[in-house]
């Protein structure tokens, strides 16, 4: 179990302490202000799984959704899946966040966001992502090495053992994986 995260330390995470795919995810989310349906299901589970609560969860995403559908339309078609992603809608199932091999399975379409950058990107956007975060030289080599292979997970764990210069022998098999990491990282 994670502990609480504040909303107002929620971007700071997110450059030290997401893994790739929820970055990008991020990061489009605050540019656009919108994302379509695999995206907000992809990165609202994980904030949960990283310890967001509801009530949080729900200004955050409407403070980005606002700017472009307005209030009314966010509280009428978007937070009822929030909601419903806090098992407090429908079947009142209590949604757990995805796993990587999920991520990597899925099938992003044109003007998505979601899925696993190591799978879906293209070398050149993945370098330039790589390279926002600091990543490059011999490192860098190495992992598109991993990708060119298809060993994505792999690929997402030296990502992280370059980023924090720190070890990760357990390897990365769950996005939530790499915040719990980076948490006992810095105890
Ligand atoms: Fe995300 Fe997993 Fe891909 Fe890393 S390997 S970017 S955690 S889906």
């Amino acid at each position: 179990e994670f502990s609480e995260i504040a909303l107002k330390d929620i971007d700071q995470l997110a450059s030290t302490s997401f893994p790739l795919c929820m970055r990008h995810l991020f990061d489009k989310l605050r540019e656009t202000h919108h994302l379509k349906h695999g995206g907000r299901m992809q990165l609202g589970l994980f904030l949960k799984g990283v310890g967001l609560k509801l009530e949080d969860a729900l200004a955050f995403w409407k403070s980005e959704f606002s700017q472009k559908v307005g209030a009314e339309r966010f509280d009428k078609e978007y937070s009822y899946s929030i909601r419903h992603n806090y098992g407090k809608e429908g079947k009142r199932t209590d949604y757990t966040p995805y796993a990587c091999h999920k991520i990597i399975s899925s099938t992003p379409s044109v003007g998505d966001h979601h899925g696993c950058p190591y799978r879906h990107f293209s070398e050149e956007n993945l370098k330039a992502a790589l390279g926002k975060m600091g990543v490059g030289g011999r490192s860098l080599d190495d992992i598109l090495d991993k990708v060119r292979s298809r060993h994505y997970q792999v690929a997402c764990t030296l990502t992280f053992e370059a980023v924090h210069a720190a070890s990760c022998d357990s390897g990365i098999n769950h996005p939530n994986q790499f915040h719990s990491l980076v948490e006992f990282d810095e105890v």
